[in-house]
């Protein structure tokens, strides 16, 4: 039997198990998703010890994502965002990749959005920020980075800017939103407003009906900033889709195989 896991702090509420679970049994793999909580202090134990009871794969999640980085062999992407999310064990040492950044490609290549040449604007300067930010900058012409604490908007760009010199990445305050998003192509809240709330980060006027609005917060899934944007006639992407393609990049570097999205993607839907 296969398995795979998910470690980080609290892991109760998950939904990666039914999504991955879905996937075996579509292929009819005979494997195990299994969550773990370790104490913090513990998360150098707990990788070494997955490894030598011959686990397969691991996700990782808050607060593990940056720790774990020492303890595996990075990714280009990984190493450039300074964070893994995905441990695959069927090498020494084991390998960390970052799904999420990379299913925030697939989300909008789902979605038939080219990234290509866009203009992008990423809300937020925290976890999920990171991913997405590192991801438009290395594939829109333009990205620009707003957050309630400028500051924090300021690093993320500058480590951007220090990992793709190449990228032309801007940062401000949310009052930048005003400017920013009536030319863009790509808008992506990455902040938790609109999390469990009917709260948007970004006033509905400055929405309009050429630019692709991506939600990274999926509860509920259905936010105020995608009614708003669909409202103008934007094209919208539930923070669903982000979770369900990081799911599906990390199950296809632990296999080998392409994943059945359809079957995830089910499973997913089906408890948001
Ligand atoms: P985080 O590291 O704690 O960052 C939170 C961000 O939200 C910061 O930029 C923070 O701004 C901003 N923020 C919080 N409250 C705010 C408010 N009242 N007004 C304006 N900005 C506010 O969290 P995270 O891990 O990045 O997660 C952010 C959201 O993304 C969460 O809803 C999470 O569920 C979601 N997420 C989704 C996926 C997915 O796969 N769909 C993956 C990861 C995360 P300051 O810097 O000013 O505090």
């Amino acid at each position: 039997m296969h398995v795979f896991g998910l470690i980080g702090n609290p892991v109760g509420h998950s939904l990666s198990p039914p999504m991955h679970e879905a996937a075996y049994d579509e292929l009819g793999m005979d494997a195990k998703y299994v969550t773990f909580e370790p104490d913090p202090d513990a998360v150098s134990r707990a990788v070494d010890g997955a490894a030598a009871l011959g686990v397969d794969g691991l996700n990782v999640t808050i607060p593990f994502k940056q720790d774990v980085l020492d303890l595996v062999e990075p990714d280009a992407l990984a190493a450039r965002i300074g964070a893994v999310n995905t441990i695959d064990f069927s090498t020494s040492p084991p390998r960390g990749y970052n799904t999420d950044a990379a299913g925030v490609r697939r989300a909008f290549d789902h979605h038939g959005v080219s990234l290509s040449g866009a203009e992008a604007v990423v809300v937020g300067a925290g976890g999920a920020a990171r991913a997405v930010a590192f991801t438009l900058a290395d594939a829109c012409e333009t990205v620009h980075i707003a957050n309630r604490t400028v500051d924090r908007a300021d690093a993320l760009a500058a480590d951007v800017r220090t990992e793709l010199p190449e990228a032309t990445v801007s940062s401000g305050g949310l009052e930048t939103l005003a400017d920013r998003v009536p030319d863009a192509d790509i808008l992506v809240n990455a902040t938790s407003v609109g999390m469990d709330e009917d709260e948007t980060p970004v006033p509905a006027d400055h929405l309009h009906s050429d630019v692709a609005v991506l939600d990274a917060v999926y509860s509920p899934i259905e936010t105020r900033l995608l009614r708003d944007a669909a409202d103008a006639g934007a094209t919208t992407i539930d923070g669903g889709w982000m979770l369900l393609f990081q799911g599906v990049v990390a199950f296809e570097h632990w296999t080998g195989r392409d994943a059945p999205v359809d079957a995830m993607n089910d499973a997913l839907r089906s408890r948001l």
